[in-house]
């Protein structure tokens, strides 16, 4: 076990269907590469009989292990517990619903082997996805490049292969709030990219509902950025100013040109707008606060129910 080569991670929620296929695209890849790998599911979870499937290919193949997390704690962390139960010197992170295509790992650990430490695979097209899916993906990767201060890919989900260095990184960093693909790249090392074709999903629907989604994008600013509460303060500054010399004004002409500004539509906006301002800054404040409220208390990122895998986090640094 100690010196797999290539270590295989794969999230799994209610992928049943696509399992039998994804094991044998992934076994004929990596066996052409290797004789030292492991393949390991993490069931996050999942309420069809995947766990069942997951436990009999482990039967046959004594290179697959599996972790089976007690609930459903969603796709990061089931990677994140991935990468930490994982041990080989290097780690491929895939989808479950062959979305990412199992083939292109040979394409990874080449890359890998010409000496770099993050390979990600760089989405060309992206099949089977709907129109607004792909638009807010292509603009929240955007809005997160202008807001962070280092280089995050466009275009690049968690389909990639690192290094043993960075997955001992990786699992040293403690936020309980993760953002896989910003942790990457935030650690730096030396990063290349294949390009590939994502397919539609085989069978099955997405585990990512948009509330999901939602909880995500929030986690990849708040994680990486202060900008959002910096842009309130500011924001806060400005109409301060706007509305102090405005006061003035009203004290002016009540006074000074005895005309008193009478008009119930200049209040009711102001008002509305000063509320509408102030809430979205509690909530914008609200948003970080509830991630130091998570990271405080400090539980455990996830429970395990069972596994076949005994060298039990020795990643964790
Ligand atoms: N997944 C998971 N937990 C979840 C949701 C998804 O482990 O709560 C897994 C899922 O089985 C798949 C991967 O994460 O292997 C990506 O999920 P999905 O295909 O649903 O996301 P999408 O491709 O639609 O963004
Ligand atoms: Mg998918």
């Amino acid at each position: 076990m100690q010196d797999n080569e290539i270590s295989i991670i794969i999230p799994v929620y209610n992928e049943s269907e696509n399992l039998d296929a994804l094991y044998e695209r992934l076994h004929k890849t990596v066996h052409s590469l290797t004789d030292r790998y492991q393949i390991l599911f993490i069931n996050d979870g999942s309420t069809d009989d995947s766990m069942s499937k997951i436990q009999s290919i482990s039967e046959r193949d004594s290179n697959v292990f599996y972790v089976n997390l007690s609930r459903n704690f969603g796709h990061q962390i089931a990677v994140s517990a991935g990468l930490e139960y994982c041990s080989a010197q290097c780690t491929v992170i895939i989808d479950a619903d062959l979305q990412d295509p199992p083939e292109l790992i040979t394409e990874l650990f080449a890359k890998y082997k010409e000496g770099f430490d993050v390979v990600y695979a760089k989405r060309n097209k992206r099949e089977g996805e709907s129109f607004l899916k792909k638009l807010t993906a292509k603009w929240y990767y955007r809005l997160l490049k202008n807001l962070v201060s280092f280089e995050i890919p466009l275009d690049a989900g968690d389909y990639r292969l690192v290094s043993k260095k960075v997955v001992s990184a990786i699992n040293s960093m403690p936020e309980q709030n993760k953002f896989l693909r910003a942790q990457i790249a935030w650690l730096g090392f030396k990063q290349s990219y294949v390009l590939y074709n994502r397919d539609s999903r085989k069978h099955g629907k997405s585990g990512y509902t948009y509330s999901k989604m939602m909880r995500l994008a929030f986690d990849g600013i708040t994680g990486f950025s202060d900008k959002p509460l910096l842009f309130v303060s500011r924001l806060g500054f400005v109409i301060s100013i706007f509305s102090f010399l405005l006061i003035v004004y009203a004290i002016f002409a009540h006074f000074a040109l005895e005309q008193t500004i009478t008009g119930w539509t200049s209040l009711i906006i102001s008002a509305a707008f000063i509320g509408g301002i102030q809430l979205l800054s509690v909530g914008v404040i609200g948003e970080y606060i509830s991630r130091i409220n998570v990271n405080v208390k400090d539980r455990p990122l996830y429970i395990v129910d069972a596994t076949n895998i005994n060298c039990s986090k020795e990643n964790i640094v």
